[in-house]
């Protein structure tokens, strides 16, 4: 029987475990843990991310620190906001919310975010260490999945493990975690010659493309588990993955749902970092 992965409720659970490392960090150490949130501009999805953050940390008690500057700043006005967080000892994780205007360089920004405090985990010294199977800060989406697999008790060891997608925040590192863990991982992308053939033999399958119903039912093996990463809007504007879920369900042993499968760990797993960031400090 197919299991449908509760990504919601794991998360819940999850951000309950955070909160009482939060509070022992609190009644530890004397101090509260800090995120703090880089907007630059209007775009509504960011502002609609960013209140979900904000929300998050509160439920877990993380104390945050927005920092809102207009669409039309100077690349130097944001590079020293960012600079007074990196060195701002009330702040434990920077964020600079994607994607920034146009006419600033977000990879500049993005190097002014201290290792330590680099809570998205894209920063070169991060992603180098991920390829190492070290211990870092690793990006939130992947991380989550991870979890995912580990609290459903899916095995990852000896396993075959076909990642679509090939992105720096999304497939890239899930093909890291996913080599640390032991799976043999193939990573397919829009030149793979047999993208259907390469899924048929994956037992965990990752979609991360940003195409509705891409991953059909033809392309995946009976009993596999598929996790969807798509975050996409059919044609009535309803938000859906990049599997085609029930055509898919029947033949896997654990699938996620779009929405409410892997969408909630995202943000859980910010707070994870913050609270691991602020753990290292
Ligand atoms: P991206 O940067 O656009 O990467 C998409 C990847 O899909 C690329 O590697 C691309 O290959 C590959 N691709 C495109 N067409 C293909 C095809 N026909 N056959 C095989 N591969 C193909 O996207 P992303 O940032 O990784 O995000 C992927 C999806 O996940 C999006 O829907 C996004 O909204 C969603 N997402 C969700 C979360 C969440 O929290 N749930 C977080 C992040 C992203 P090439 O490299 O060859 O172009």
């Amino acid at each position: 029987m197919t299991v449908v992965i509760d990504g919601k409720k794991l998360a819940q659970d999850i951000r309950v475990e955070i909160k009482a490392g939060v509070d022992k960090f609190r009644s530890e150490r004397k101090r509260d843990i800090g995120l703090a949130v880089v907007l630059v501009g209007d775009n509504p999805a960011s502002q609609v991310y960013v209140r979900n953050k904000i929300k998050a940390c509160e439920e877990v008690g993380i104390k945050s620190y927005s920092e809102y500057l207009p669409a039309n700043c100077a690349q130097n006005s944001l590079a020293s906001v960012v600079k007074r967080l990196a060195t701002d000892k009330n702040i434990d994780g920077i964020l600079v919310q994607l994607p920034l205007p146009e006419h600033l360089d977000a990879e500049k920004i993005l190097k002014l975010i201290p290792t330590e405090k680099d809570v998205d985990g894209f920063s070169e010294e991060n992603t180098g260490k991920l390829s190492r199977g070290e211990d870092c800060l690793v990006a939130c989406t992947p991380n989550g999945i991870m979890k995912i697999l580990e609290r459903y008790g899916v095995e990852t060891c000896g396993k075959k493990a076909v990642v679509v997608g090939r992105s720096d925040i999304v497939g890239k590192p899930m093909a890291m975690l996913l080599i640390n863990a032991d799976a043999t991982v193939t990573v397919c992308h829009s030149k793979t010659a047999d993208l259907k053939g390469e899924c048929l033999r994956a037992d965990i399958l990752v979609a991360a493309v940003g195409k509705t119903k891409f991953i059909t039912a033809d392309m995946v093996k009976e009993g596999a588990t598929v996790i969807d990463v798509g975050m996409n809007r059919n044609e009535n504007g309803k938000l859906c993955g990049d599997v085609d879920f029930e055509n898919v369900k029947d033949k896997c042993s654990y699938i996620t749902p779009v929405p409410g499968g892997v969408g909630p760990m995202t943000i859980t797993m910010l707070m994870y970092n913050t609270l691991q960031a602020a753990l290292r400090r």
